[in-house]
């Protein structure tokens, strides 16, 4: 019996607000880019399994609209898998009340203090 999955790949992108304000009311928003130049539409994993691409999303990273929480020590835009609105990034780490990514919270566990 087949199964059907989801695999989302998540980008990052620092942008001037203004300039994505601006670019939506003039009706070309810059995000919205023909996704043939940059990546195939479908993936080829092996004989018997074929990625199909089906949509892109933008989501404006705010800790107080979304799931979206910057890492205590280096920033990095973490989620909290264990709520139910959780995004596509990376899983959220909790040490002492404090939200880290998984990277600074193995380096806080090993006695590495955060160098950022
Ligand atoms: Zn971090």
């Amino acid at each position: 019996m087949k199964k059907e999955f989801l695999i989302a790949i998540s980008y990052i992108v620092e942008a001037d607000e203004e300039l994505i304000e601006q670019s939506e009311k003039d009706k070309h928003p810059v995000f919205n880019i023909n996704l043939d130049n940059y990546f195939p539409r479908q993936i080829k994993f092996n004989e018997d399994i074929l990625a199909k691409w089906t949509c892109s999303t933008t989501v404006t990273l705010e800790s107080k609209s979304n799931n979206s929480v910057k890492c205590e020590c280096c920033g990095t835009w973490v989620t909290q898998r264990d709520k139910p609105d959780a995004l596509p990034l990376s899983r959220a780490e909790y040490i002492d009340e404090k939200i880290y990514c998984v990277e600074c919270a193995d380096n806080i566990r090993s006695g590495i203090n955060c160098r950022h």
